[in-house]
């Protein structure tokens, strides 16, 4: 079978993904160790039957709705290369919001703890614009702290990854706090479709109403931050104006919520005044 027939037939099956044909290409990017352009230039390659074998091992589970990402074990995020697996979220570009407004808050040499750093994306993102600040990446899942450690690796980044349950082991203070945390109700029907059905539960589900966490955090980080430090939360597009409250109740100030490049309502913070 030669890459012009797959590109052309293969596509036809994925019929839930809203990307078939970026899909195909992908898989046998990967299937085949090559880039784009070897796909777009060797149409009449014909593959080896143990690159057919692999392709095929791929596509079918993508016919089962298995992330892309999964697929081939990384995501870009920031405009760098991610490994991830089934035990961390995938990063997605919204949260790339999370960071710029991070980064717009950071004082020199500031110190950042990322709750639930999952991949580590947040916590390198801002580590690589920052390399002044020192950043904490904070998950209770050493699985995926495994997944965030290589990631550090091999992007040349230096964090300080601790496994915590939120902030149960954390004995210092920080500037800025960040986190994208579990924030979909458990009920949400969102959960039985795409990309979210192969990911972990304990990354995206909070209660039932998908605030807990956010709520535990508002909450929590007083304790955690320097006078005056920030605090940010990706949260989900209609929590903006509870988030808002909550932070207005736990006496946060200068609150503000900030909009992704979708216009949806997606990150809230505050600052916590010194007491
Ligand atoms: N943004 C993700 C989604 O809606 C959820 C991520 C999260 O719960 N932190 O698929």
């Amino acid at each position: 079978m030669q890459i012009a027939q797959i590109l052309q037939l293969y596509p036809l099956q994925l019929i839930e993904s809203s990307s078939p044909r970026l899909d195909v290409e992908i898989l046998l990017m990967h299937a085949l160790g090559k880039n784009r352009f070897f796909i777009y230039a060797w149409g009449e390659y014909e593959l080896k039957p143990f690159e057919i074998t692999k392709f095929k091992e791929l596509f079918k589970e993508r016919l089962r709705g298995k992330p892309i990402a999964y697929l081939i074990g990384k995501r870009e995020f920031w405009s760098m290369p991610f490994l991830v697996n089934e035990h961390t979220l995938i990063p997605r570009p919204e949260t790339e919001l999370l960071v710029e407004v991070a980064l717009n808050h950071l004082p020199k040499n500031g110190i950042v703890f990322d709750m639930g750093t999952g991949s580590g994306c947040i916590a390198l993102a801002i580590k690589k614009e920052r390399p002044d600040c020192q950043v904490i990446g904070v998950d209770n899942s050493l699985n995926s702290l495994n997944i965030a450690k290589q990631n550090a690796h091999n992007l040349n980044l230096e964090i300080e990854w601790i496994e915590s349950d939120w902030f149960s082991k954390i004995e210092i203070k920080a500037d800025i706090i960040v986190s994208n945390p579990p924030y979909i109700a458990i009920n949400d029907r969102h959960l039985m479709q795409g990309d979210v059905r192969f990911e972990p539960q304990s990354a995206l589900v909070s209660g039932k109403d998908g605030l807990d966490d956010l709520f535990y955090l508002i909450d929590k980080s007083r304790d955690f931050l320097n006078p005056n430090g920030w605090l940010f939360l990706e949260h989900g597009f209609d929590q903006g104006f509870v988030i808002n409250s909550l932070l207005k109740t736990a006496c946060y100030t200068n609150i503000n919520t900030y909009q992704d490049s979708n216009g949806q309502e997606r990150v809230s913070g505050g600052r916590f005044p010194f007491v």
